[in-house]
């Protein structure tokens, strides 16, 4: 079969490997209808991560099974299904509490496993026309409807960019009326202003600088603050104090509280540095949610952090060491929760608000290409703007 195969720093190829084959009797075997290039597949890409030359990509997967394991009882031949980009056992300490994230069963090296991806154990990626699903009946989502009907652009992002971005505001416990703050308007960002609305948020700001991006943001109801046009934070200041909600000073000693109750980091170690646009620092969005959080708010990162950084901006950067205002955030008494996203946890209720018709994720979806079309994909998504707002590339496409 064909998948994207990592060669090197900013290369990709599309491949014949072998089809995988039923491992264990808990497994099942997908056939990817569509499979999503994610931000994080641009850390690897990049060569920003330990990942090796030949893993096959992909962690974002939504099919139709085409084999399961004699072992396997909720699933069969023909089901529609999402596979949550973490693969967890559902039994284990950590998975039947709620943190699939951090399974401690299914990778050897470390509480946490996904496919395709460094470190993460040693499975192979999903952007390939088919892929094998570990523990197939706690991993798969079933799903209505057939493949490519209208569900099928919401549906991929069950896998991992819906449930982030509403893991950043369960993180940052967004709630009725709360003022959110997100920076990132990539697929992560996005979703976290979808899941802001559906949590009852009063005023939403998304902070980046890809004015295609910005303007998805606006389309769902946030405001977008350009931070290539001015420091964002006081961009945010100056937008509070004369709106409707913060402008009326609705509350005694308000001024004291400048900012947001909320803010989401959907950017990561690879923020771009506000003082020269051409360089990164990897702690920028920490530095601004400091200043842009008000006092007894909650912070919710979601943007990927990494320990180990070959390209990292210094040694400090290279072994995950970033400087942030600890003791500012420590004053203002901010409640601070980060870390992968436990996808199983939300994704039912996601996939049921879709099928509700009360959130529509596939609508920031700009792309539909061949899996053959991955090499200048991967190029063109890793520009970060240029209209590639999320690509999904097509196995089955001629
Ligand atoms: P993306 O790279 O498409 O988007 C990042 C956006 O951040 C870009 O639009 C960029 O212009 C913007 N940006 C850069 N510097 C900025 C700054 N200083 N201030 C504000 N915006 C800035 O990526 P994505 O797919 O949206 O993913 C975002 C992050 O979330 C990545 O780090 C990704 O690895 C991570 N992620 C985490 C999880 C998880 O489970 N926690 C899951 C998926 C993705
Ligand atoms: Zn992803």
């Amino acid at each position: 079969m064909r998948a994207v195969v990592w060669k090197g720093p900013h290369s990709v190829e599309v491949q014949d490997v072998k089809e995988p084959q039923i491992q264990e009797d808990t497994d099942a075997i997908l056939k990817l209808t569509s499979t999503a290039i994610c931000g994080s597949d641009l850390h690897m890409y990049e060569g920003r991560t330990s990942a090796k030359p030949g893993t096959v990509f992909g962690h974002e997967n939504l099919g139709v099974i085409e084999e399961v394991g004699k072992d396997v009882k909720t699933f069969k031949a023909g089901d529609r299904v999402v596979v949550p980009f973490n693969i967890s056992c559902g039994f284990c300490f950590n998975c039947t509490r709620g943190y699939t994230s951090a399974c401690l069963v299914t990778n050897p090296e470390m509480a946490s496993a996904a496919y395709g991806y460094a470190d993460m154990g040693p499975y192979k990626g999903g952007q390939a026309e088919y892929v094998r699903v570990p523990y197939a009946d706690f991993n798969c989502l079933a799903l209505p409807g057939t493949p490519g009907d209208s569900f099928e652009d919401d549906f991929i992002c069950l896998a991992d960019i819906f449930p982030t971005g509403y893991y950043g505001t369960d993180l940052a416990q967004v709630g009725p009326g709360d003022t959110v703050a997100i920076f990132g308007a990539g697929p992560v960002g996005l979703m976290s202003v979808i899941s802001s609305s559906l949590r009852g948020a009063s005023e939403i700001y998304v902070v980046d600088k890809v004015p295609e991006r910005l303007s998805k943001a606006a389309e769902l109801g946030a405001i977008p603050i350009d931070f290539s046009k001015g420091d964002p934070v006081e961009q945010i200041f100056s937008h509070r104090s004369q709106s409707k909600v913060g402008g009326q000073k609705l509350r005694p000693g308000s001024e004291k509280m400048p900012g947001v109750d909320c803010a989401i980091d959907a950017v990561g170690y690879e923020a771009i540095d506000r003082s020269d646009l051409s360089r990164q620092n990897p702690s920028q969005v920490l530095q601004d949610i400091s200043r842009v959080t008000n006092p007894t708010g909650r912070v919710g990162i979601v943007g990927v952090y990494l320990a180990q950084d070959p390209g990292g901006v210094n040694d400090e950067a290279k072994q995950g060491n970033f400087t942030f205002p600890l003791g500012k955030m420590f004053s203002n008494g901010l409640s601070i929760g980060m870390g992968q996203a436990p996808v199983k946890r939300y994704n039912s209720y996601l996939r049921d608000l879709i099928v509700a018709n009360k959130a529509h994720p596939g609508t920031i979806i700009s792309h539909h290409l061949p899996l053959d079309a991955a090499p200048e994909a991967y190029a063109d998504f890793g520009k970060r703007g240029d209209g590639y707002t999320k690509i999904i590339l097509k196995p089955q496409a001629a």
